[in-house]
């Protein structure tokens, strides 16, 4: 075989595609199955946005913009953090990338040199120890578990933190939990932060608007003004709008990071498309309904997953304050299945029970699976009722 670099093997395939490839066999095979493994809304991209991507097909704007986005969409974006977040941003501190997943590789390579670390709290969102990896670092990645809602404590936080430590990336809602910080919480990690000059942070809030938690969202700058020189924060179009596959993410951040996450993406993918820039100016500019439409959706469908999941032998799940997944613990139904791992949890559910969940420990969390309730309610009564007759037939 011909040889790739040393880089690149450090890299562990995404258990999300690796699930999507053996669902795919299973369904060629003429099984059943139901999916909770996406990773995305189910929704179409609301009409009014998909139309000025449209429009800009149609008017020529189809050909290269500034690397960083167009001036137009940096003063939405300027405008969003400060209407939703009080953030203040100018335009030098904005970045527009092909994807949050983007800005994000972007910030880790513009940060990172062999042999730093960066603390992930898990469980985590797979990309990131992964993304780490490329970049010559080493994930540092103290765990979070259900005793305490899934939440990294300040305490933790200070003691994964070293000399070497250079980002701490947090993301809250979180992918694969739901858990979201409060900003006493946020105040707490605030704290010990403040302590530690030398780290950056990287606040990836990409699910803020699937969020239903009893305190209004905040982000990290704004309950922490004191590190507002040391915070990108993170979002994007993707999942508020239905628009993974516009590929539109963007932050706002220190002037030296985004100037050198720019470089960074001058030399590698250049600009954003033109057309999806154009939609998502329309997104964060446009009338906000249709994101409330949708997370009013996406809360029904959380209450219901998680109290179905709830009632199933073994299975414990924790109520989420937002994002499209629910996390539950599986050890006790493991046992009832009698196998050793949630990976063999997981292929026992697909192959038994039609269904296709992601397991744990691709997230850092042995031990759990992550539903994803993007998907109809009638998918879900459906998956749910395949669950408990699986662990029933074993019990
Ligand atoms: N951050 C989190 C936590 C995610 O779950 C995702 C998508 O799965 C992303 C970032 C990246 O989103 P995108 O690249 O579509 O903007």
């Amino acid at each position: 075989s011909l040889p790739v670099s040393k880089r690149v093997q450090r890299v562990k395939p995404s258990p999300t595609v690796a699930l999507t490839g053996r669902v795919a066999q299973l369904k060629a095979e003429g099984k059943d199955i139901i999916s909770l493994g996406v990773g995305e809304p189910d929704f179409d991209t609301p009409v009014h946005i998909a139309d000025s991507g449209v429009e800009a097909i149609r008017k020529g704007f189809t050909r290269y913009t500034p690397v960083e986005g167009v001036a137009e969409l940096k003063d939405a974006i300027i405008a969003k953090f400060k209407r939703e977040n009080a953030l203040d941003y100018k335009r030098n501190q904005i970045l527009v990338s092909t994807g949050a997943k983007q800005t994000i590789f972007n910030l880790i390579l513009a940060v990172v040199d062999p042999g730093d670390e960066v603390v992930v709290p898990a469980p985590y969102w797979v990309s990131y120890p992964d993304m780490v990896l490329l970049a010559d670092g080493i994930p540092v990645m103290p765990y979070a578990g259900p005793e305490q809602g899934y939440k990294l404590t300040a305490a933790q936080l200070e003691a994964a933190i070293t000399p070497k430590t250079r980002l701490f990336i947090l993301n809250s809602p979180s992918n694969p939990t739901g858990a979201a910080y409060s900003a006493a919480e946020l105040r707490a990690l605030g704290d010990v932060l403040v302590k530690h000059p030398q780290v950056i942070i990287c606040t990836d809030d990409m699910y803020e608007h699937i969020y239903w938690g009893k305190e209004p969202f905040v982000s990290l700058a704004q309950v922490c003004p004191e590190l507002y020189d040391r915070v990108v924060t993170t979002n994007g179009v993707s999942k508020a709008y239905a628009m993974t596959g516009w590929r539109i993410g963007y932050c706002g951040g220190p002037i030296e990071i985004v100037t050198a996450m720019s470089t960074i993406q001058s030399q590698s993918t250049s600009n954003p498309s033109s057309i999806a820039q154009k939609a998502a100016i329309t997104a964060l500019n446009g009338d906000q309904e249709c994101v409330r439409e949708m997370n009013k959706s996406f809360k029904a469908r959380h209450d219901f997953t998680v109290a179905g999941l709830n009632k199933l032998p073994g299975v414990t799940c924790l109520e989420g304050a937002g994002t499209f997944y629910a996390f539950a613990h599986v050890e006790k139904a493991m046992k009832i299945v009698g196998v050793k791992d949630d990976n063999a949890f997981a292929e026992h559910l697909l192959v038994h029970g039609g269904v296709a969940v992601v397991p744990g420990s691709g997230f850092g969390a042995p031990n759990h699976m992550r539903l994803s309730f993007a998907t109809s309610m009638k998918n879900l009564e459906e998956s749910l009722k395949r669950m408990e007759k699986t662990l029933r037939a074993a019990q």
